[in-house]
């Protein structure tokens, strides 16, 4: 588990959004490449296909695939829990994969694990597609909600059961763009228009 750093960190004008700030900018950036050095030593190998999960996982993808100095091929599978508000629901997907990854060392990466609900579909999807093997990553871990079999053999941060965003993280598609992971205030759990 982390520990919560300073609300007083989080900016002025977001004081009523965010109750504080769990993950800063460089917590995140050390970790991230901590993670890094372990996937490049595990797949050194061969050549991978990196999967990520669209949206949330833009900045962690970003950040992470420029510290793996190996070959590699890129693709996103699009996939969304719809409506707006922190609980998933029903599973949406929104772009199929395009890249062949049969016999490929595929790194399956997402923002968050949460129940495990994503995860499991999107993994019983692309094992039909036959690659040589699949290790996930996620940026973040709430264990404590899990529903699902799955574990990530690569995850940055377990977290509290908390909702929250920033560092590609929405709720309702804003604060995606927040350099670092903060708790989302409660109050706006219950906005009827966030
Ligand atoms: P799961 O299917 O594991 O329950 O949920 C996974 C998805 O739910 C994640 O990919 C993410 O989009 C969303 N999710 C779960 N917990 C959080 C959270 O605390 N904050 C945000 N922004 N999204 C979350
Ligand atoms: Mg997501």
């Amino acid at each position: 588990m982390v520990k919560r750093a300073a609300p007083s960190r989080v900016p002025h004008r977001l004081r009523h959004e965010v109750k504080g700030v769990l993950l800063s900018e460089a917590q995140i950036a050390a970790r991230v490449r901590a993670l890094a050095r372990q996937i490049t030593r595990d797949f050194a190998s061969r050549e991978m296909v990196v999967v990520a999960l669209l949206n949330g996982t833009v900045m962690f993808l970003a950040d992470l695939i420029r510290h793996i100095p190996l070959p590699m091929r890129l693709d996103f599978i699009g996939v969304s829990s719809y409506g707006a508000g922190t609980q998933s629901r029903a599973l949406e997907f929104t772009k199929a994969l395009r890249l062949d990854v049969r016999g490929r060392d595929v790194l399956l990466v997402d923002d968050i694990l949460d129940t495990g609900k994503t995860m499991s579909a999107v993994l019983a999807k692309l094992r039909r597609l036959n690659p040589r093997r699949i290790k996930v990553c996620v940026l973040l871990d709430k264990k404590a909600r899990r529903t699902e079999r799955v574990q990530a053999h690569y995850v940055g941060f377990e977290i509290p059961d908390e909702f929250v965003v920033g560092y590609g993280l929405d709720f309702a598609e804003r604060y995606r763009n927040l350099p670092f992971i903060a708790v989302l205030h409660p109050a706006m759990h219950a906005a009827p228009n966030p």
